[in-house]
């Protein structure tokens, strides 16, 4: 082993060598050993990261995450399968493709055309693919790569056409006229949950609109009058006496040639901007009901990339519009309406805007064709287990599956207070939209026959008509909702719909570890699909790792500037440092913060468990047998004491997913106990082996699922083996608990005290001290260890009476003074300093307790100000303490 601890230098070569083992892959474990015959299996599916970019932090945290929980099954003699794989992520992928290509060739998609288009995309992702796949093995992922899937391969397609047509089949996509929100950038259409809401600036206009015939007019508010195109009618309250007269008339809309009626309707507000409603059922989610409810014709101001349709326009009386962006027809209609006198007034307001989670540009509401998922419809469960599991009636809805799925407890979500979120979704879970209007994802797996209007949902593409033979089929022209695919993850990966051995084994899968922000998008809809495909749960729990902020709590993102690379982090610190600051303090669904600082700590940790091997690896067999080896003192028992304690913790903070304190715990036991104890005495106390080499053994296999690399590399010092399936320490039966365990933990406290008592009096390490213990009877097996006490303190101990008259400091251990005796010691002028220490200790109380009790600083401050006071001020009073009692025993 070399002296420094250099990562670069093994880090590739061990993923070599762990790839090139075939352990990755589960099926190869039965050739590490027995204890893999007939094992039970474990199986994560990994999060296909999207193919748009480079993977970050978040995306470290996760790998990190799942690699542990993987490295640990795997040496619990589980088969182990983890499944990684990438997304497509339509709309994210086109759009950055669209816009590298607006950017650099100032083409739109629409010039180079559907199958250029694709062709370009596919080219992106083979080379964005590859990246991400080099990064994950970068991290040191014991991924299977045999298994390796893509939500957009020819498998995983059939996956999505099958899943299709079977929930088509029952009932459960429909395809109907449907208000939805629309991204006239983008060109698609987006889920609920896909628009963003923030405050905007705009402009309320009361509008005249003239009465048929007469001079009269009604006025109505608006704040976006280009909307005004598409009225189809006006509406007022039934109750609402200022309009009554009007109702049933006619209205000449401005700038057109066109009637409206004006109707009476309940759900109108009289209070609201005029109390009289212009009616644009295109453009409206309210006026689409309201003109439900009338018969009011519906008009589509907007053709898929954005423009005024020609079409309507003609058909509509708009024909000067048609063409125009809506920035340039709203532009248009507001001068013109100015021009005419057609606006009363107008007023600044801000109002709640939706915009595009992907782009940010406002969002239209539309009504359009779409295809879509009836959360409502009832469809049977043939499998009855799955029912009776999921306490649900034999019919039942896609809604009420989903709901039960967590509420039965067949799913469990850490942390527990997600789950209430999660129903809070489900209560409000509306028909899901699955159709995008964009090019790149799987296209929907219809066809329409225009001879005959016949539509045909099918898994392969039919020759012909099935209706009328006619060979003019035409395929859907829109691409699936991405979470469509993706909702299959867990089981399309394992060879659904092929019933295949993998499904039988590794399904449902057994932790899903994923952000919380995805809830919803993601594991949701996870739920929904395995639960009406397979009747079955996609995992039994789901683990949710928060997001990684950096130091001062902001997002991380590309432009704020303080995006950290994963990449530049591993080259300056090696990748077992990274990981072990990514799980250090985390907790599940909790943010966190990271700087470099927390990384340097992770490597200086990995660097102290490299010195630690090193001095175990170089120390020499023992010298003779049974004499004087074995466990033969008070901290060879203690260590393998809290070797064990350690075991039982680890273990069980793995089985409450609590993979940070599990780390804290070994970091404790590895750095406090093992190095700055242990190895201490046992440098002084000699002849360790056996216990030495039982601790390194078993430190290696703990901390090998957080750190692999480092513990492999300092494995093959002293192994042909590979660690990575070597069996992880088991938690002991029973833990014997040392009987003279309490002697050691006197022992050490007996060599922090003169520590302290040293540090206290600057004394420095080197010079030699007296020191007096004045030991009753019962004490007295202290003196057995007197030579180790001598070199950890570098005091002499004398078991004699002190002269009292030296005034010499001292502690209290055991009750007993212990006094150190210190050369040209000038008790007064240490009482005097001390006095000083003291009176700047209390005015430093005083200070802060008038201000932790002032009430008006109490209710301004931040929460957390105000704890730190306090916890300063009780750690100023402890101070004041033992200054006060040491000028005591220094008087
Ligand atoms: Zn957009
Ligand atoms: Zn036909």
């Amino acid at each position: 082993m070399s002296k420094a601890y250099n990562p670069q230098e093994f880090e590739d070569k061990i993923y070599e060598k762990w790839e090139k083992s075939g352990f990755f892959n589960p099926d190869n474990l039965e050739k590490a050993g027995d204890r893999f015959w007939n094992a039970e299996p474990f199986s994560i599916a990994m999060p296909p990261p999207n193919v748009t970019a480079e993977l970050h932090l978040g995306s470290a945290l996760f790998i990190t995450l799942q690699d542990i929980m993987t490295r640990h099954a795997r040496m619990r003699g589980r088969k182990a399968l983890w499944l990684p794989g990438t997304d497509h992520a339509a709309i994210a992928t086109q759009n950055v493709v669209e816009r590298k290509i607006l950017e650099e060739e100032k083409k739109t998609r629409t010039d180079l055309g559907r199958e250029q288009l694709l062709r370009r995309i596919e080219e992106f992702v083979s080379h964005t693919q590859g990246r991400i796949q080099n990064q994950i093995r970068k991290m040191g992922s014991s991924c299977d790569w045999t298994r390796e899937k893509f939500t957009l391969s020819p498998e995983l397609s059939l996956a999505v056409r099958t899943a299709f047509k079977k929930m088509h089949d029952a009932g459960l996509i429909y395809r109907g006229e449907r208000m939805v929100n629309w991204c006239p950038r983008c060109g698609s259409t987006l889920a609920d949950d896909e628009v963003s809401f923030k405050q905007a600036k705009g402009h309320m206009f009361y509008l005249r609109y003239p009465v048929k015939d007469s001079e009269d007019y009604l006025v109505v508010a608006t704040n976006r009058p280009e909307t005004m195109l598409g009225d189809t009618g006006v509406a007022v309250n039934p109750g609402d006496s200022r309009y009554k007269k009007y109702v049933g008339k006619i209205i000449m809309l401005p700038l057109l040639n066109r009637e409206v009626p004006v109707i009476a309707d309940d759900h109108i507000d009289k209070a609201f901007g005029t109390g009289a409603m212009k009616v644009t059922p295109g453009h409206d989610h309210n006026d689409f009901e309201i003109a439900k409810r009338h018969g009011l014709e519906m008009i589509h101001l907007y053709t898929a990339d954005g423009k005024i349709d020609a079409q309507e326009a003609a058909d509509h009386g708009f024909d000067d519009y048609a063409g125009l962006t809506k920035e340039d027809a709203l532009n248009r209609i507001v001068q013109e309406l100015h021009e005419k006198e057609f606006i009363e007034k107008t007023e600044e307001i801000e109002h709640r805007v939706g915009t595009c989670y992907r782009c940010g540009t406002v969002v239209e509401p539309v009504v359009s064709k779409q295809w879509f998922v009836n959360v409502n419809a009832e469809f049977k469960i043939e499998n009855k287990e799955f029912s009776k599991n999921l306490r649900l009636p034999e019919k039942t809805t896609l809604k009420e599956m989903m709901t039960a799925a967590v509420k039965s407890g067949a799913i469990k979500i850490v942390p527990k207070h997600f789950e209430k979120i999660y129903f809070e979704w489900m209560k409000n879970l509306r028909d899901w939209t699955i159709s995008r209007q964009i090019w790149y994802g799987h296209r929907i797996p219809v066809w329409y026959c225009p001879d005959c209007t016949e539509t045909i949902v099918a898994v392969e593409p039919p020759a012909s008509c099935t209706k009328c033979q006619g060979a003019n089929l035409k395929q859907d022209e829109d691409t699936l909702d991405t979470w469509f695919s993706s909702g299959l993850w867990t089981f399309s990966t394992l060879g659904w719909p092929q019933e295949t051995s993998d499904l039988k084994t590794y399904h449902p899968t057994v932790v899903l570890e994923t952000a919380y922000d995805i809830l919803f998008f993601w594991v949701a809809r996870m739920v929904l699909m395995t639960g009406f495909l397979l009747n079955d749960i996609p995992f039994k729990t789901v683990y949710l790792h928060g997001l990684v902020r950096d130091i001062e709590g902001k997002k991380m993102s590309k432009s704020s500037g303080n995006r950290i690379d994963p990449l530049d982090i591993q080259a300056k610190y090696g990748t077992d440092a990274l990981r072990l600051s990514l799980v250090l303090g985390n907790t599940p669904g909790n943010d966190m913060k990271f700087s470099e600082i927390k990384v340097e700590a992770g490597r200086n940790f990995v660097n102290k468990l490299w010195n630690i091997s090193r001095f175990i690896l170089s120390t020499p067999p023992l010298k003779v047998r049974g004499g004087g080896g074995g466990l033969s003192t008070l901290a060879d028992h203690w260590i393998l004491d809290r070797l064990d304690e350690t075991v039982a913790a680890v273990n069980r903070h793995f089985e409450n997913s609590q993979y940070g304190q599990a780390a804290e715990e070994l970091q404790r036991f590895t750095w406090d106990d093992l190095a700055d104890w242990y190895l201490e005495i046992a440098k002084i106390e000699g002849n360790k082996k056996e216990v030495l080499d039982v601790l390194l053994v078993n430190i290696l296999k703990l901390w090998h699922p957080f750190i692999p690399f480092v513990t492999e590399h300092i494995w093959s010092q002293m192994a042909k083996s590979l660690l990575m399936v070597d069996d992880y320490p088991h938690v002991p039966e029973k833990i014997e608990k040392f009987a003279a365990r309490p002697l050691f933990e006197a022992m050490r406290e007996l060599v922090t005290g003169l520590r302290n008592l040293r540090a206290e009096y600057r004394l420095g390490s080197t010079p030699i001290y007296s020191s007096y213990l004045e030991i009753p009877k019962d004490l007295e097996w202290i003196k057995d260890h007197t030579p180790v006490i001598e070199k950890l303190t570098r005091t002499k101990l004398n078991f004699a009476v002190m002269d009292h008259a030296h005034k010499m400091p001292y502690f209290l251990w055991e009750g007993v003074r212990i006094y150190l005796v210190i050369p040209n010691f000038d008790s007064k002028k240490e009482a005097a300093l001390t006095e000083k220490q003291l009176k700047e200790a209390e005015s430093y109380v005083k200070k802060i307790s008038t201000q932790v009790k002032n009430k008006g600083f109490l209710k301004k401050a931040p929460k957390e100000i105000v704890e730190k006071m306090q916890a300063d001020l009780s750690a100023a009073e402890t101070k004041v303490k033992t200054l006060k009692a040491k000028v005591k025993q220094l008087k």
